[in-house]
């Protein structure tokens, strides 16, 4: 089974190989089990049961709740000759007839449809319909306990009930065990097999920039994207107003950049989103309402300009960045103002405890001196062992050192005001300062006073917050956020203790060996230059089909091409990516730009040779299948290929391959449709029934023998 499931992954999707995990998934899928999988954003969870839908008989039906998400996901099915289709409030009565129809008719292997959809459906339509397969995509929507909850998702409990031999697959990348052990119990899947995929995204680098105040972090950012020219990038901030200023700022310098939150108009949003899927905005600056509808694997990178509010979240969010598997980057920004105006948050809310505590963590995070990696997985239940080398501390090792005077200075100077200031005051002081406030209060009289004033004020707001981290000082929050002594701060202050500090990283440079890593990865392929023919080609493709110009081809996929400068349809076939449709129906035109850029030479001539091959085995009597096997090519290409020697003259008969009521229909489909521009045309015209390979045969038929000699019969 698992041999051809393989097959489909090399067919369908152009991949060589299943990720940890999908393969053991899909044959549980297959033994008719229930299944639980746990994987991280970009893990690749579709796969899991597109393949036992393509396996198993009938229909799978796919609960997403994201209608905007529907249709990239049947377009990119579409996109690798996968029939799929969706239901949802978006459809007219007519087209709803219509895909109800080809499910019943067998033409369809995935229907999504929307929980709500699903439930009213659930005695009617679903009875009806030949499903095999129950597929719930974000199945923590079910769970109350998870950041996404929908109602409309706990009814899926009933599925069990009414379909008890229909295997169900629920998938989501929520890592909350909470939430995971909520998941299982809510859908009442009597004894599911449970699979948690590592959380560990390697590709993705992560960096934390801490004392930066709001105006620098812009420039900062302006000079990161700079650095990344062409490539898609998302700004979480914490306010709506941060949103709409950077963008500005952003686009002030020429950067392409939208901005994204729930206070604009829904129709705004939705062209925000379009516009960034489909690359004509570079970068969006958003609130976390961003992201969860949309599926663009070339994010390359993700910026928190704030600290957010809990791992779950953060992790959800740099998720975003490289799906592709390529390198990307994250930064994360943080100072004492982030802080102090989400902890006032946290602590209005109902679940003012656990909020509070999930901060924590996330501030722990931000401060770590450790390996961040670590620090994340560990927090999902993950002990890795190793330091990732793919973090701003492995990449930059932080020093301690004994900072107990360095403590012992702030907070006598805390003592001496009698613990009445916040951090910007407490730092003018230790700075010497001589702001209006300052000497208003008579704080420059202080013993203390100017005795910080070696530091910078982003060197000393980083020491402060090590002070919070360590628990020696707290911020009271119903005190104008006045900064406290606590009891092990009052030991350090009178020395019964010593204070472990570690050097601030005041203005972190990118790593130069990142640097150079990301550099060269940029100019793979002939200087750069083949990358972009490349993706300009792919960008004409999907301007002209109307979809995104990740489901053409990803960047992956590209990147590949312009390293391996495939010549020749098998070895263009073997580039991660390109399965057999895919190929068929844009392989040439990429084959034509690598051709011409690297060797200077027209693709026809090598198509032929490839032609040629096929039609010297032929007459050697082997069987298309055989062909194929011998070749290590699709059937449909053999027969891609019989049907350019039919025309050619080189064959004579293809009557065995497709019948003369084949070729009737496609020519009634030819005529209806007028002209074709490409074979799917025919395909959906056809509703699916005839292949595409018998399609490309019919059209070498009548092509050859003129029309005439076809219709009766
Ligand atoms: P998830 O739903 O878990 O976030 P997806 O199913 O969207 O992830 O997959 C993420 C990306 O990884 C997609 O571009 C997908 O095509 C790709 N992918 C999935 N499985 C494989 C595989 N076996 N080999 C290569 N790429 C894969
Ligand atoms: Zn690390």
């Amino acid at each position: 089974m698992i041999s051809q499931a393989s097959a489909l992954l090399k067919k369908h999707y152009g991949y060589d190989q299943f990720r940890p995990m999908q393969a053991e998934v899909i044959q549980c899928v297959i033994d008719k089990k229930d299944v639980v999988v746990l994987m991280p954003t970009g893990g690749g969870k579709s796969i899991c049961f597109q393949i036992p839908a393509l396996l198993l008989p009938g229909l799978c039906i796919v609960v997403s709740p994201l209608i905007s998400l529907m249709k990239d996901q049947v377009d990119a099915l579409n996109s690798n000759d996968i029939p799929a289709a969706y239901l949802n409030s978006s459809l007219s009565f007519k087209e709803e007839e219509n895909i109800i129809l080809q499910c019943l008719n067998g033409q369809i292997k995935l229907l999504y449809i929307s929980p709500e959809r699903m439930v009213q459906e659930m005695n009617r339509l679903l009875t009806r319909l030949p499903v095999r397969l129950f597929a719930i995509d974000e199945a923590h929507c079910i769970s109350s306990w998870g950041h996404d909850f929908r109602p409309e998702y706990t009814q899926l409990k009933l599925l069990k009930e009414n379909f008890p031999s229909i295997p169900v697959i629920a998938l989501t990348a929520t890592a909350d065990k909470t939430t995971r052990r909520d998941i299982i119990k809510q859908l009442n899947l009597p004894n599911p097999e449970v699979f948690i995929a590592s959380f560990n995204r390697p590709n993705l680098s992560l960096s934390v920039k801490s004392g930066i105040k709001p105006k620098e972090r812009v420039k900062d950012i302006i000079e990161f994207i700079a650095d990344r020219e062409n490539e898609a990038g998302i700004i979480y901030c914490l306010s709506r107003q941060t949103t709409e200023k950077l963008r500005d700022a952003l686009k002030a310098k020429g950067i392409k950049a939208g901005c994204y939150h729930a206070g604009l108009p829904s129709d705004e949003r939705s062209k925000t989103q379009d516009d960034f899927i489909n690359d004509k905005l570079q970068v969006v600056c958003a609130t976390v309402a961003f992201g969860m509808g949309i599926d663009k694997s070339n994010v390359r990178w993700v910026i928190h300009f704030n600290l957010p509010k809990n791992i779950e979240g953060y992790y959800q969010e740099i998720g975003r960045a490289g799906r592709d598997g390529l390198n990307s980057d994250t930064i994360l920004y943080y100072n004492i103002a982030d802080l102090v105006m989400l902890t006032k948050f946290a602590q209005e809310g109902s679940l003012a405890k656990i909020n509070l505590e999930k901060l924590r963590r996330m501030q722990q995070f931000a401060e770590a001196d450790i390996c961040r990696r670590k620090i994340l997985l560990s927090y999902f239940g993950e002990t890795p062992h190793e330091n990732c080398g793919n973090c701003d501390v492995c990449e930059n090792p932080r020093k301690h050192f004994d900072g107990t005077l360095l403590v012992q200075k702030a907070l006598s100077a805390m003592m001496r005001m009698e613990e009445k200031v916040g951090t910007t005051m407490l730092i003018d002081v230790l700075r010497g300062s001589s702001k209006g406030e300052l000497i208003e209060h008579g704080y420059n009289k202080i013993k203390t006073y100017g005795a910080g004033a070696d530091l910078s004020f982003a060197a000393w707001e980083q020491y402060i917050l090590q002070m919070l981290n360590l628990g020696l000082i707290e911020i009271a929050y119903d005190e104008g956020f006045t900064l406290k002594i606590t009891e092990s701060g009052k030991e350090v202050l009178y020395g019964k203790r010593q204070a472990d500090l570690v050097q601030p990283q005041v203005k972190i440079a990118e790593p130069i060996e990142r640097k150079a890593k990301r550099r060269k990865f940029a100019e793979q392929g002939d200087g750069n230059s083949l990358f972009e023919a490349l993706r300009k080609l792919r960008k004409q493709i999907a301007d002209k089909e109307r979809l995104p110009a990740y489901i053409i081809f990803n960047d992956a996929s590209l990147r590949e091409m312009a390293s391996e400068k495939p010549l020749t349809e098998e070895e263009m076939l073997a580039i991660s990516g390109v399965g057999q449709l895919k190929f068929e129906k844009y392989g040439q035109e990429f084959l034509t730009v690598i051709h011409e850029l690297c060797y200077g030479i027209s693709a026809k001539l090598t198509k032929v040779n490839t032609v040629e091959e096929t039609l010297i085995l032929y007459k050697q009597n082997l069987s298309v299948d055989e062909i194929a096997l011998k070749r290590n090519l699709s059937v449909t290409t053999i027969y891609s290929h019989i049907a350019q020697l039919y025309l050619k003259d080189d064959i004579t008969s293809i009557e065995n391959y497709v019948s003369l009521d084949e070729i009737n229909s496609v020519k009634t489909a030819l005529k209806a449709i007028g002209k074709i521009q490409k074979l799917k045309d025919v395909f959906d015209f056809l509703n699916a029934e005839i292949n595409y390979f018998k399609i490309r045969l019919a059209l070498a038929y009548i092509e050859k023998n003129g029309q005439f000699n076809i219709v009766d019969n």
